[in-house]
């Protein structure tokens, strides 16, 4: 479970994120939509603690991890993995080496590594494409690395930032129904930040609207959506 009260972020005078509160429940999925410039990658930013925000709390399994500081950030930052737009895989690495990664980083042994990236490549299933460079892969393909590397740490929270942005509605549809199942598969509670309202059909149980750095309204998404 992940919950964000009074997350505000200022930027000299422009409070680009205002007073956000959301509440995603365990193994739930919830979006965040919202126009351009209405705040998403700034709080995609803050909840994967790549940004701090300057007052609020992002709670995770009890525990404020903005708050953190040094070695215990670090650690704190495996509870949230991310899968950023355009994957964002490194080019002179392997779709196994990129999903190695996050591992590595945290010095894992390599074993474990070994066991972890071929579970993972397995899960998205592209263990054919193991030895790939991201330039060998499709754009589909890609964002499934993205994910099995997101979820590497075996997070708490999945943060998916415009995840799907630029693909076609297939390679869209086929990426929101891998999430789906690994969301009933490992219990990852999942946020899709995203401007298409056609993904937040595609995949979410709660949505969140976000315009000018504030929540305007919140709720299932069958009502937001009517309503919209
Ligand atoms: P979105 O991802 O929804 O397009 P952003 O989070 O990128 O929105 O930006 C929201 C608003 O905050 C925009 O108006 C942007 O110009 C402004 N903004 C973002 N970061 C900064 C910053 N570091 N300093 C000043 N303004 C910023
Ligand atoms: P390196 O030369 O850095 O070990 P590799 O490409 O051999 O790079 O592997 C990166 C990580 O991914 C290693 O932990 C390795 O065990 C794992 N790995 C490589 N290929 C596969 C594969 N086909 N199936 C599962 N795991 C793999």
């Amino acid at each position: 479970m992940i919950e964000i009260a009074g997350l505000t972020k200022s930027c000299g005078s422009t409070r680009v994120l205002d007073g956000i509160d959301l509440r995603v429940e365990s193994a739930r999925i919830a979006a965040v939509v919202g126009p351009s410039g209405a705040g998403k990658s700034t709080l995609a930013r803050t909840i994967n603690l790549l940004e701090r925000p300057t007052s609020g709390s992002i709670v995770v399994n009890g525990r404020d991890l903005t708050a953190l500081q040094g070695r215990e950030l670090r650690t704190a930052r495996r509870e949230i993995g991310t899968v950023f737009q355009q994957a964002n895989l490194l080019r002179r690495l392997t779709a196994a080496q990129n999903v190695a990664l996050p591992l590595r980083h945290h010095g894992l042994p390599e074993a474990e590594i070994r066991r972890r990236v071929y579970e993972l490549l397995e899960r998205v299933d592209l263990l054919n494409r193991a030895s790939h460079y991201p330039s060998q892969l499709s754009g589909g393909q890609r964002q499934r690395i993205a994910i099995a590397r997101g979820l590497a740490l075996r997070p708490s929270v999945l943060l998916s930032d415009e995840a799907t942005a630029g693909l076609d509605p297939d390679t869209t549809a086929s990426i929101l129904a891998l999430l789906r199942e690994l969301r009933d598969e490992l219990q990852v509670t999942i946020l899709v930040i995203t401007h298409e309202m056609d993904v937040v059909r595609g995949i979410a149980d709660v949505v969140a609207r976000l315009d000018r750095g504030r929540i305007v309204e919140q709720g299932p998404v069958a009502e937001v959506v009517r309503r919209s």
